[in-house]
Parts: C-alpha cells; structure tokens; sequence
C-alpha cells in the first residue's frame, strides 16, 4: 500500500506543570517539525495512466495553512493552566494564540491533538484519505509517532474539543 508523506516545520512555546519541581514549567519554545503519513480508505491499482494514488495537494495545502497559520508561533497551554487566566484578564487580544490541550501540552498529547485535526480535514475533504501515523518531532534527536486512532489515546472524556473540528480552531476558549 503506498503512503504519502509531508512535512512542515514550525515554532512553538509550550510549559509542562503537571511536574512543579520540572524545568519544563518555565515557558520555553521549541522548533519542530510534524510529518504526517497518509494512505487511502480504499487502496486501488494504479491505473497505467496517472498513476497517482489520490490528487493530494489540496489536503496537503490545507494541512499546511493550518500548520503556518495557527500552530506556528502559538503557545502550548494544559487547559487547567493559569497563564490562560492571565491572557483572559491582560491579552485577551491573544486568546486565539494559545493552543490549549486536555493536561499539559506534552509532545505526546500535541501528536494526538494534530492527528485528530488532521483527520477532521481529511474527512471534511472527502477525498478517501486518512493519516494513518504522525510524528513530531520536538528535537532532531526527540520525537514521539503515533500510529492508530488519536481518539484512542486522548484522556478520557475529552473527546470533542477543537482537534475533532475541520476548522482553525487551537482552542475552546471562546465557547
Ligand atoms: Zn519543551
């Protein structure tokens, strides 16, 4: 079965506080890259004549702006977070720059958050593809894949937020 593959590289600042005496508390950024695999529902022959698996580049185009446009530059926030308070009561200009996931924005919590969206994308889409594996890769020496369904590693009870919807949304502050 053929897989298509693309990568994108971002910035990023996050803290981790579920661990006080950790130096990842302290806010700080990374610079990672997010490499998704995708295959298709239904694998067919190739034809002899285009011989593509699917026309891609229109999922692939919205990944991307996705990608450039919301989780670039965002900063990372478990939901029980008090710096959201904070942007609430100083920036709230800034709400919409803080991507917020169920218990601390782990590298492992943000793969299962971007496979979700990304699959949300390619549902709406209703090209046939789905993402089967998603890495990120917080260091060039650190990365976490997730390969399956993101819903089955995402806590519990936290099945509905922003990554299951096919829109820019890096949060659910507003509602
Ligand atoms: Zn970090």
């Amino acid at each position: 079965m053929f897989s298509l593959v693309f990568t994108r590289r971002y910035s990023m600042a996050h803290r981790l506080i579920a661990d006080p005496a950790g130096k990842c508390a302290i806010p700080h950024g990374h610079n990672e890259q997010v490499i998704a695999r995708l295959q298709s529902a239904a694998p067919q022959r190739l034809d002899g004549g285009a011989n593509m698996v699917v026309p891609f580049d229109r999922a692939k185009a919205r990944w991307h702006r996705f990608i450039d446009d919301q989780v670039d530059h965002a900063f990372q926030l478990g939901a029980g977070d008090p710096m959201i308070d904070w942007f609430r009561a100083h920036e709230p200009q800034r709400l919409g720059r803080l991507l917020v996931t169920p218990g601390d924005p782990t590298t492992e919590m943000l793969a299962a958050c971007l496979m979700a969206k990304l699959n949300a994308f390619l549902a709406a889409d209703g090209n046939g593809l789905r993402c089967v594996e998603l890495t990120v890769e917080e260091t060039p020496t650190n990365a976490v894949t997730l390969a399956g369904d993101p819903a089955d590693v995402l806590p519990a009870g936290d099945g509905a937020g922003w990554w299951v919807r096919a829109d820019d949304s890096i949060n659910d502050l507003a509602s």
